[in-house]
């Protein structure tokens, strides 16, 4: 999708600011199922300022703080398509369009979604807004997500992908009306090993005219090349997938939205074919999912009744973390669970169903595990070694500081601070600061 705030170039390091929360400094030791290269298995992680110090089977002597759990621990999801600060607004239904340059005049969507965003603007709450979206999206796992907007500084609970730290620009206008000054920057860009630069491009009906376009465009453009991350491509075919694969570009894929809006999806089985990386992202929540965990739900229900026996959960996980890292060219830090990466888990429970056969109670494998569990499941979710979200006793022991947060009927705590307890932030408030000017306020949780 694209917004009428954000239409044209912005080059978001010229306005972002680092984030300003330190990561959690003393040495902690977290157990439970690790979910990582070579399968799962019980082990204790070992933090340190931010970081992976050490896997080990046996307790450690050296930690402060030691939390066992009895779940899984997964790396933090990773979200390379979203609009942020959208995410106030109540999901749209949408409509059978031809592309995304439709909607966008469509009178109804004028009135549920782009008045009211605008009153938000209107009203200063931009950087709520982006607070809020970044709350619903961390409840399902999530502890980086792009963001896509240009000027907010709000204090951050989640990495936020168009952050100086890390190397991305995106450009969310039509690619055909790109100025060549625009193009010319956003290539001068590229270069460095993780720099990353994300278009929209063919978001529409495959027969659609414009659609079918705007790749070719983007090589016409000079923008097949290293780095470059198409979101969409669904028009995109087979030959499209190769020349992808040859020039190391990257797709990301958003299937819910895709499907409301258009009916349609892009073509993930030959992209995969091909050998593109493709990572999942829900795009917005106002014609996607909530969340990165609803996300994987839908992505999965539609490749398995479509493609039989072609995709595994373990794909979709990988979609959500180590190709998405690859994607957002943050690979080397995020993704997995190794030592000297970052300290961002999402733990969730282990659920169980009960085996036809022996009529016995069985957990879920992890991956499966994965694509059943919802926000209200989620343990705790780490961000740099410091928990942010998560069930209550657990938050109100480990997290400096934290407020209530009601998923549906099930009471969680968030924390929206720094460790030190500093800018710290009462959910409660922010709900009532964007309920005062939207009313409508999307819930923080829509399944
Ligand atoms: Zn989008």
């Amino acid at each position: 999708m694209l917004k009428r705030l954000t239409i044209g170039l912005f080059l978001s390091t010229s306005f972002l600011m680092a984030h300003p929360c330190l990561a959690q400094q003393t040495p902690w030791a977290l157990h439970g199922t690790v979910v990582a290269n070579g399968g799962p298995q019980d082990k204790w992680i070992s933090f340190q300022h931010g970081k992976i110090t050490a896997i080990s089977t046996e307790k450690p002597g050296a930690a402060k703080t030691f939390l066992e759990l009895d779940g899984y621990i997964y790396p933090g999801l990773i979200d390379t398509h979203n609009h942020v600060h959208y995410n106030t607004i109540p999901q749209w239904k949408g409509s059978d369009y031809a592309n995304r340059y439709h909607w966008q005049n469509d009178p109804e969507y004028l009135e549920k979604v782009d008045y009211p965003f605008a009153r938000q603007v209107d009203n200063r709450l931009v950087s709520d807004s982006i607070l809020y979206g970044e709350v619903r999206s961390v409840i399902g796992g999530a502890t980086m997500i792009q963001s896509n907007y240009h000027e907010a500084a709000p204090k951050q609970l989640i990495r936020n992908l168009d952050f100086d730290e890390y190397h991305t620009e995106a450009y969310t206008g039509p690619i055909g009306k790109i100025s060549d000054e625009d193009a010319k920057k956003l290539g001068d860009h590229l270069g460095k090993e993780t720099a990353r630069l994300f278009f929209h491009i063919a978001e529409g009906k495959k027969d659609d005219t414009t659609t079918q376009s705007e790749f070719e465009i983007l090589g016409k453009k000079g923008f097949f090349k290293d780095g470059v991350v198409v979101i969409h491509g669904i028009a995109l075919g087979p030959a499209d997938f190769k020349v992808m694969k040859e020039k190391h570009m990257f797709l990301v894929w958003s299937p819910r939205s895709n499907m409301r809006l258009y009916g349609e999806t892009s073509d993930v089985p030959a992209a995969v074919d091909a050998g593109v990386t493709v990572a999942l992202s829900p795009d917005w929540t106002v014609t996607g999912s909530s969340n990165m965990l609803d996300e994987l739900r839908f992505a999965y229900g539609y490749l398995t009744k479509r493609y039989p026996g072609k995709f595994t959960p373990q794909n979709m996980f990988d979609m959500v973390t180590k190709n998405a890292a690859l994607v957002a060219g943050v690979d080397k830090e995020l993704g997995a669970i190794e030592v000297g990466m970052d300290a961002d888990f999402l733990t969730t429970k282990k659920l169980t169903f009960v085996d036809k056969k022996t009529k016995l109670d069985q957990t879920y494998e992890p991956y499966d595990n994965l694509l059943k569990v919802a926000p209200s499941d989620v343990r705790l979710v780490f961000v740099k070694g410091r928990p942010i979200y998560g069930e209550p006793a657990l938050m109100s022991k480990y997290a400096v500081h934290s407020t209530p947060i009601k998923i549906g009927a099930v009471e969680k705590q968030i924390a929206i601070d720094c460790e030190d307890g500093s800018n710290s932030i009462d959910y409660g408030q922010l709900e009532s600061r964007l309920k005062s000017v939207l009313p409508q306020l999307a819930p923080v949780y829509e399944p």
